[in-house]
């Protein structure tokens, strides 16, 4: 068994307030005198029973959380710790989504909000040696001139080099909102280059991965991991081979699955569609990047060599530049090649 935490490989599903440390939203919550729910700072808030888990506690929790970021200091410390901490669980590319909307009351409107999180990713890139990019996320819970909003903020600040967007996603409840109305928003970050990396398949099912393809024409899929419940979708999923951006611990706590080992990771591979992991939420999930890896290896026995295609596949599906997937490819074969040690 190699270390997890030394295979290099690409974070592609992180969400801005979710990647924050626990310690740290108790310091700002400390720092502001906000009560949070004390669960929110225990052990695994989440945790409980299969039929007690689900969007609306997730939800209730991440406003919670949200609601303790008020500053730029706030916001530039969040993206400096979620760089830190994927470097540390040897992720080489972050790709980090952010929907400037919520923070933008406190430090003078959305342009100012996007600028200190892409400005704060050049430093902690320069710091960290993790490249960043930012996906700039509209939610499926504001109306879609929200979301063309956004998508014209984000086109203003697209490009590949480090404190730039890189592309455009759709987030929060699956089953609320029409994906066909959120189009638009999609076509104008496409334009201009930007990725299109919607949610989809989590909440809902394949019917649902169906309208993302259709309607937002996705070069990846945030989650997707339930496309396989229809083998014609998972077919169009592979045949256009859009990857899927799985994250293990997010299903479970969320109740989609019931355990770590009923997320279908052999069958989506084994399928052929390529799977980036992500922890999407750790603050919420308390499990972070090399976690699920642990879950591929632990619950579903992906050998080292498996687990470096899924890091390698990790790698592929990301926007990195040429010189960064190339110094992570290899990085890859050099951890299959060291010795396994007992673990
Ligand atoms: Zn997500």
């Amino acid at each position: 068994m190699r270390d997890l935490t030394l295979l290099p490989k690409a974070h592609l599903h992180l969400h801005f307030t979710g990647s924050m440390r626990v310690a740290t939203l108790a310091e700002l919550a400390a720092e502001q005198r906000v009560r949070l729910p004390s669960v929110l700072l225990d052990d695994d808030p989440l945790r409980v029973p299969a039929g007690e888990r689900g969007w609306f506690r997730f939800q209730r929790l991440y406003d919670a959380a949200r609601a303790c970021v008020r500053a730029e200091a706030h916001m530039r410390r969040i993206v400096a710790e979620a760089a830190a901490d994927d470097a540390a669980e040897g992720s080489g590319r972050l790709e980090i989504q952010v929907d400037p909307t919520s923070y933008a009351p406190f430090v003078g409107g959305l342009t100012p909000a996007l600028e200190i999180v892409l400005d704060e990713a050049r430093a902690a890139q320069a710091t960290t040696g993790v490249e960043i990019g930012v996906v700039v996320a509209a939610s499926r819970m504001r109306h879609p001139l929200d979301a063309r909003t956004l998508a014209r903020l984000a086109v203003r600040h697209a490009g590949d080099g480090p404190g730039e967007v890189v592309g455009f996603g759709l987030s929060n409840d699956e089953r609320r909102g029409t994906t066909a109305e959120f189009a638009g928003a999609f076509a104008i970050a496409r334009r201009a280059g930007l990725l299109s990396v919607p949610h989809g398949g989590e909440l809902l099912g394949p019917a649902h991965v169906e309208e993302v393809l259709d309607h937002l024409h996705p070069d990846r899929l945030g989650h997707g991991v339930r496309c396989g419940e229809d083998p014609r979708v998972l077919d169009r999923v592979v045949e256009r081979d859009v990857p899927l951006e799985v994250c293990p611990a997010s299903n479970v706590s969320l109740g989609v699955y019931a355990g770590p080992a009923d997320v279908p990771l052999r069958a989506l591979v084994d399928a052929g569609a390529r799977l980036a992991l992500g922890a999407d939420d750790p603050l919420l999930f308390r499990s972070r990047l090399v976690d699920q890896y642990r879950i591929a290896r632990e619950e579903h026995g992906f050998t080292d060599a498996g687990l470096a295609d899924l890091a390698r596949a990790s790698i592929t599906a990301s926007a990195a530049s040429p010189g960064t997937r190339a110094r992570l490819l290899a990085g890859v074969d050099a951890w299959l090649a060291t010795e396994p040690v007992a673990v």
